[in-house]
């Protein structure tokens, strides 16, 4: 396999300048450790990873940083972006009941690291957390949080572990620490992402395989939303939880099936003849049996450089996402919408969990300027309009767009 042994030791950048900057102004002496991990995008194979499916995430040039210096006693973590600081003689044992705080994904992905190795965690450090990856953004700041962690911790106990099985700890941590039950996809692309490569993952085998992404005819755009609906709490959970009732629906008739991975739609729509299943669990099943095949579709079509192919198969995955997994919003769609307008985009789609986020686009090199530019004029517009209708709860922001970087997960700087 074509996959990373170890985590990268790379020269400083700017980012870990800034860590060890904020550093030095906070706790007036300078970290002997800085790390970072990235955030992702997703190009298609959306809820599929908890199902053991197929996904094709691209580590972003945006990341967390830590920045840490070994203590002989007490934990001082400072967050630049929340702005607060978690300062106790000993880190916390067990998640906090209730509100998840900004500290459980750090304090979390730190022990289970340590745990994992058989170290326990330093006796004390200081340290300092900060991202480029806007949080709550659907780019995975929760996944680069706790991939920076672990690997801060890889660093501190001397002690690494392959790429992956590092994801699967720090998957553990947003399960148990941020109790959100997610698959392995936004951990996995954090800690093995290459530059200049895509990632197509199964997520049952847990073999990651990287697909190189330097075409010079095409780029990655992503365009933020800037909208966060609030009461999708929960959503998340209920959608994982009727992939599985679909699951045990198809069991009775084929014993051998374990997860929508194994399922096929000839399978689902037998069980619908048979009024086994009701039409929303149905919708949300044939989604994610579809999405695993379109998943590794794309990979082919990009690898044959067939950009147009491979971009309405992102159509494809948006259509479904919206209508049968029903987890986009209508400012997403718009985007959408606006996108397929523009000459020049292949393809584009909602990425991430949904409810909000980003929408990524497979778009001409030559074009992505003027397709980035156009989208976000029009959706300016249209924004104005959702502001004056605004249901209770609705947090808009600035929309922004940006190319995608493909880059290196996981890496420690050296200091
Ligand atoms: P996403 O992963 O899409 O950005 P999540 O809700 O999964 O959104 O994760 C965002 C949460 O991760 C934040 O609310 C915060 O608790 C935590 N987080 C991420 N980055 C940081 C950071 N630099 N400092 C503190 N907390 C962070
Ligand atoms: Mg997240």
């Amino acid at each position: 396999g074509d996959k990373p042994e170890s985590t990268k030791v790379v020269a400083p950048d700017g980012a870990c300048e800034e860590a060890i900057a904020v550093f030095k102004d906070k706790f007036k002496s300078a970290p002997t450790i800085v790390v970072a991990a990235p955030g992702r995008v997703n190009m298609i194979g959306e809820h599929t990873d908890y199902q053991e499916g197929f996904v094709f995430p691209i580590a972003l040039d945006r990341k967390c940083v830590i920045a840490l210096a070994p203590t002989s006693k007490g934990y001082r973590i400072y967050s630049r972006e929340v702005k607060d600081t978690l300062q106790v003689d000993t880190l916390p044992e067990q998640p906090q009941d209730g509100d998840v705080p900004w500290w459980s994904y750090v304090v979390g992905a730190m022990r289970i690291y340590c745990d994992a190795v058989k170290k326990p965690l330093p006796e004390g450090f200081d340290a300092v957390v900060l991202t480029t990856v806007p949080l709550g953004g659907g780019l995975s700041s929760s996944a680069a949080v706790e991939v920076a962690s672990a690997t801060a911790m890889e660093v501190a106990v001397g002690v690494s572990m392959a790429p992956m099985e590092k994801a699967v700890c720090c998957q553990k941590a947003e399960h148990e620490w941020a109790k959100m039950p997610c698959g392995l996809m936004d951990q996995a692309i954090s800690c093995c992402g290459r530059a200049k490569h895509a990632m197509l993952l199964d997520c049952r085998s847990k073999q990651p395989s990287l697909v190189p992404m330097e075409a010079d005819d095409i780029d990655v755009l992503i365009i933020d939303s800037a909208v966060r609906h609030a009461l999708v709490d929960g959503a998340y959970s209920t959608r994982k939880n009727q992939c599985q009732k679909a699951v045990e629906i198809v069991q009775k008739k084929h014993p051998k099936v374990t997860m929508l991975r194994d399922v096929t739609l000839a399978m689902l729509e037998d069980a619908k003849a048979a009024g086994e299943i009701d039409d929303e669990t149905f919708r949300r099943a044939s989604h994610v049996v579809a999405e695993n095949d379109r998943c590794l579709q794309f990979a082919d079509k990009l690898k044959a450089k067939d950009w147009k192919a491979a971009g309405t198969l992102m159509y494809e995955s948006h259509a479904s996402l919206r209508d049968n997994f029903e987890v986009s919003t209508p400012e997403i769609d718009r985007i959408v919408e606006l996108a397929r307008e523009q000459p020049g985009a292949y393809g584009a789609r909602i990425t991430g969990g949904g409810f909000g986020g980003c929408v990524v686009c497979l778009v001409d090199k030559t074009k992505s300027d003027a397709v980035k530019d156009t989208v976000l004029a029009e959706y300016s517009k249209f924004l104005e309009t959702v502001k004056a209708s605004a249901e209770a709860g609705l947090k808009v922001d600035e929309p922004r767009a940006f190319l995608a970087e493909p880059s290196d997960g996981a890496h420690i700087y050296k200091t």
